[in-house]
């Protein structure tokens, strides 16, 4: 098994071959991690949560669920979710820009800025910054279609675990905000298993 931790507030890139699975655990409890992925072949096919919002029919993806590129091609198949099984798939990352929106100090760090760095370092300039698959994060649809923010209901050691399904790049953000409270307080960092 590989253990890859990721400090509060930072985050990891890590290379899966297809077939490989994957666990994003939790490891103390109540952490937001924002999560993306990236076709090894082709880094401007990317994880899509509208794509997969079509592919699956959910707003909420629960194990047995296929989540699919901008191309529609399968890259993460849930295999398993210890969690409450709330992850959302709506809200964009947290960047300076939204930093500064809500009120925080635009230095703050982010998820975004986390992305661009990580990707960069591997030789990719990303343009667009994909909406990520938040792990962890409470923010249920009201019935009248409105969002709320609840603090992330994960307990440490939560994993969620998946397997590649194409040689892709797998990042996560141990997401920094603390607007709307989504990670019940400071963030605590998470740690990425792959076991085979
Ligand atoms: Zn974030």
């Amino acid at each position: 098994m590989t253990t890859t931790s990721i400090a509060p507030g930072t985050a990891r890139a890590i290379e899966l071959a297809k077939g490989d699975v994957v666990r994003v655990v939790n490891s103390e409890g109540h952490q937001v991690v924002d999560t993306w992925a990236f076709a090894a072949d082709m880094p401007s096919d990317q994880l899509s949560m509208e794509h997969s919002r079509s592919a699956t029919y959910r707003i909420l993806y629960q194990p047995g669920d296929t989540l699919v590129s901008t191309s529609f091609r399968p890259m993460l198949t849930i295999l398993a979710d210890t969690s409450p099984g709330i992850h959302d798939t709506l809200h964009a990352a947290c960047s300076a820009e939204s930093n500064v929106f809500y009120g925080a100090p635009a230095s703050h760090p982010n998820c975004q800025d986390n992305l661009k760095g990580v990707m960069a370092a591997r030789g990719v300039e990303l343009v667009n910054i994909p909406c990520p698959w938040n792990l962890f994060e409470h923010a249920p649809v009201q019935a009248d279609g409105s969002l709320i923010d609840e603090p992330s209901a994960a307990k440490a050691g939560d994993y969620v675990e998946m397997r590649a399904e194409m040689d892709l790049v797998l990042v996560c953000s141990a997401c920094p905000s603390t607007v709307g409270d989504i990670s019940q307080g400071e963030p605590r960092g998470a740690t990425i298993q792959v076991i085979g």
